[in-house]
């Protein structure tokens, strides 16, 4: 394929409940959407073959769009980026899958993996807000919390693939047993899903994270747990901010659509711990749930050639 003669290229971000699908073209513009259910608990094999399916319906576009030159595919979990394989998956049944052989197999086109959350820091880094920052911290907080350690010398992955599991940082010395077998996790009391957990353990009524944030003012179960996951937080950015001194730390994730109800106590509670320097900015990401399908669409195109991606910062400009 001729960089000359593509016209777009296929991202796709492979998540826990969504496969969400984009044509994305050179200046970065999102010209088709496509999301099916993730099929999760009937193997891998289910999962590859509605991706495979996505990207299909999507290439249907191609007389209307123009030439699809190459795919990109952000999965969670464990990935090792460099050889193309899903290393672990819990939530897709994923264990060391060749994802980017079996999309390349199928479609004759050339293809990118990456790990969801390293993508969504790319997508940050070209047209967010750590475009102009040196070393950063990018927060992803929904279902679990990971994060990416990013900056002029690229994200740091780790010596196993491992890095940016802040999720499992301890905050709290013999605090809540975590699954993955140690305690006081970050994640046992700021994701999601334990927001949710604990609002129902604490109260004996099951609510939705977002349903917790918004009676915290009038129900003192709610204003406890979304005191303990803002505190917690704050907790582990002050551990973060020692270590990498970073110029600033975006949050991301489904959690921070909360906005100003997360984003505000995070800071004092930052501020709170950091006694002898100013504590770094915290911002909320304005790229949604898009970041990992623009950082997935940055790769490839990156594959392809493309090395400029300015025009791409007036098409995704922040809101605010
Ligand atoms: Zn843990």
């Amino acid at each position: 394929v001729s960089f000359v003669d593509v016209e777009t290229v296929i991202a796709v971000d492979v998540g826990g409940s969504t496969i969400k699908g984009v044509v994305v073209d050179r200046g970065g513009r999102f010209v088709h959407e496509l999301s099916r259910a993730t099929p999760t608990g009937r193997g891998p094999e289910a999962v590859i073959a509605e991706l495979q399916a996505v990207i299909a319906e999507l290439r249907t576009t191609e007389a209307e769009n123009g030439a699809v030159g190459a795919v990109g595919v952000v999965v969670p979990g464990s990935v090792d980026a460099a050889a193309g394989v899903a290393r672990f998956s819990a939530n897709l049944g994923f264990r060391d899958v060749p994802v980017r052989q079996l999309v390349a197999e199928a479609t004759g086109l050339p293809t990118v993996l990456e790990h969801d959350v390293r993508a969504a820091g790319v997508a940050e880094e070209t047209v967010g807000l750590t475009a102009d920052a040196d070393d950063y911290l990018l927060a992803v907080i929904g279902t679990g919390i990971a994060a990416v350690v990013g900056g002029n010398g690229g994200s740091i992955r780790g010596a196993t693939q491992l890095a940016g599991e802040l999720g499992h940082i301890p905050v709290w010395p013999d605090g809540e047993s975590c699954p993955c077998g140690q305690r006081g996790c970050l994640e046992r009391y700021a994701s999601a899903a334990s927001v949710n957990r604990r609002y129902a353990e604490l109260s004996g009524n099951e609510l939705r994270a977002e349903k917790v944030i918004a009676r915290r003012d009038q129900d003192s179960v709610a204003a406890r747990v979304w005191q303990d996951a803002t505190e917690s937080l704050g907790l582990a950015f002050a551990t973060c901010t020692m270590l990498l001194d970073p110029a600033v730390i975006v949050l991301s994730g489904g959690l921070s659509q909360a906005g100003a109800a997360l984003v505000d106590p995070v800071r004092a509670a930052l501020a709170k711990r950091i006694v002898w320097r100013p504590p770094p900015p915290v911002l909320l990401s304005q790229l949604g749930d898009r970041a990992g399908r623009i950082g997935a669409a940055v790769l490839t195109w990156r594959s392809l050639g493309l090395d400029d991606f300015a025009p791409w910062r007036d098409w995704y400009s922040p809101i605010q």
